[in-house]
């Protein structure tokens, strides 16, 4: 256990990570300087929670590195191109991020053992398999939690029942989601498993380059003690599997949706099969349920379950829980759900595809589509995306402020597909652009067609989450229906 005794220590960002960032380390002794961007009426007060644990407050100012600190503790979104980063790094001060400061306060449980981390980073499907994975942990009747990166911070997670931290039993296990900014700033992690489930462009603009976005992703397997986890149609997470630098003993185990082979979970005649956590390797498999099991049981989907079962067999869980788990899962809003069907086209929301490479998945997934795309494209590239599924596009219809990027992407290298331009409003619009959007849409569609909101964009331009941008569509999909009943 690190000593926190009297460290000067700079937490940056007076939000929900910060905030509990300060306490706990108040309580360990520390003397925390609070530092915030912002110096208005919410700013002020949520700091004074900080400052009532003992936090020194600097507010309006989250450039300067205050004199004399010996750790430097940022939030999940602070690039690693801002200012104070830059100065704690000239002075050889120790940055961590939240799950850095999460990892270094774990506390033991009552045997004296620590709660094991279960890690899942990647692309694309990593909150969907984060839940598998706690539906799974929950039919095995751990006292499990899904933290990270989908909501519940893993420094919440950790301190739950320890100084600074909120009141309740210690979890036993957990099962946590690193977004790729996370792991940029974390560093002597060592999960009992982790997965990276797949590798694709996305916030190139964050970390400056690709090669340091997979750079960042591939510290998932660091310190790795039982099962680094890789995707066996992703060469790149073979890659970085082979490359990391893992606890002796640990092993590398992939997933397939084909017939798995030795140290690996995959499909055999609509079974999930595991060859990799079994007693006899050589012979036997375990049987974890069929892709029926799986909602939905699109392809994407089946590898998001196929990773989770690793994860947690991983643990030692049993295959009758790993199919319950499944069984019990239900997919979260906004992740390819179905809003309605008109003159027998489906309206489908996957607003969360937010970047190219899950848009791809998803449009993979339906014979011909009227795709809905646009909004910040984050410096990703669209042209394979609809090279790849230029066939299935009956048209585009395009919103949002870089709209442009994947309109010249189609001109290039899908010109037949036709596209309607909804231009790029702000907030205050977004609601009609939507409606207009969704009747361009219809005019578009032929019977039989799938009404894709799949954007390969974030939201945020027009809408103030991804979420909202579904619920935005949904709504403009039943007025529809409405209109065309009347
Ligand atoms: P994340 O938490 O990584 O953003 P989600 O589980 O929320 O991932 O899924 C986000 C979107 O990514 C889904 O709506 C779907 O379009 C797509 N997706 C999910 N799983 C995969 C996968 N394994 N490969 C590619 N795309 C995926």
């Amino acid at each position: 256990p690190v000593q926190f005794d009297g460290a000067a220590v700079t937490v940056v960002g007076a939000r929900v990570v910060g905030l509990s960032a300060s306490a706990a380390l108040s309580a360990r002794g520390a003397k925390v300087t609070l530092v915030d961007r912002y110096d208005d009426e919410v700013t002020t007060a949520r700091a004074a929670q900080a400052a009532e644990h003992g936090a020194t407050l600097r507010l309006g100012d989250d450039e300067t590195l205050p004199a004399g600190t010996q750790l430097l503790v940022v939030s999940p979104g602070m690039p690693p191109s801002a200012p104070i980063v830059a100065a704690a790094r000239a002075a050889g001060v120790p940055i961590w991020g939240d799950a850095e400061l999460a990892w270094r306060l774990r506390a033991p449980l009552p045997d004296g053992s620590y709660a094991p981390w279960l890690v899942v980073t990647g692309t694309n499907g990593k909150s969907t398999t984060v839940r598998m994975a706690e539906s799974m942990l929950k039919q095995a009747g751990k006292n499990v939690v899904a933290c990270g990166n989908i909501g519940y911070p893993v420094l919440d997670a950790v301190l739950r029942g320890q100084a600074g931290g909120e009141a309740g039993e210690p979890f036993e296990v957990l099962v946590i989601e690193l977004s790729s900014y996370q792991l940029h700033w974390s560093s002597t992690l060592s999960p009992l498993a982790a997965v990276v489930l797949n590798l694709a462009p996305d916030h190139i603009d964050w970390h400056g380059s690709y090669a340091e976005y997979v750079n960042a992703k591939a510290r998932a397997y660091e310190n790795c003690q039982i099962a680094a986890i890789y995707n066996a149609a992703d060469l790149e997470t073979v890659r970085l599997v082979e490359e990391a630098d893992v606890v002796e003993g640990c092993r590398a185990v992939g997933f397939t949706l084909g017939a798995p082979g030795l140290s690996m979970l995959g499909v055999v005649d609509g079974i999930l099969a595991d060859r990799a956590f079994v007693d006899d390797r050589r012979t036997s498999a375990a049987e974890l349920g069929t892709v029926y099991d799986v909602e939905p049981h699109a392809p994407h989907n089946i590898a998001n379950a196929l990773a989770a079962a690793a994860l947690v067999r991983a643990y030692g869980v049993e295959p009758t829980a790993v199919r319950d788990g499944l069984r019990e899962f239900r997919p979260e809003p906004h992740r390819i759900a179905w809003v309605a069907s008109i003159d027998g086209v489906d309206y489908v929301d996957d607003s969360k595809a937010t970047n190219p490479h899950a848009a791809s998945a998803s449009i993979g997934t339906y014979d011909h589509v009227v795709w809905l795309a646009g909004g910040l494209a984050k410096g990703a590239d669209f042209d394979d995306l609809v090279e790849r599924h230029a066939k299935r596009l009956r048209g585009a219809v395009l919103f949002g402020a870089e709209r442009h990027l994947v309109a010249e992407a189609l001109r290039r290298r899908a010109p037949e597909v036709p596209v309607a331009d909804l231009g790029g409003p702000g907030p205050d619009q977004a609601a009609e652009v939507m409606a207009e959007a969704v009747k361009a849409a219809r005019a578009m569609a032929v019977t039989g067609d799938t009404v894709l909101l799949a954007p390969a964009c974030a939201s945020m331009d027009m809408f103030s989450s991804y979420g909202q941008r579904g619920d935005v569509f949904a709504e403009a999909v039943r007025e529809l229906k409405a209109e065309v009943a009347e």
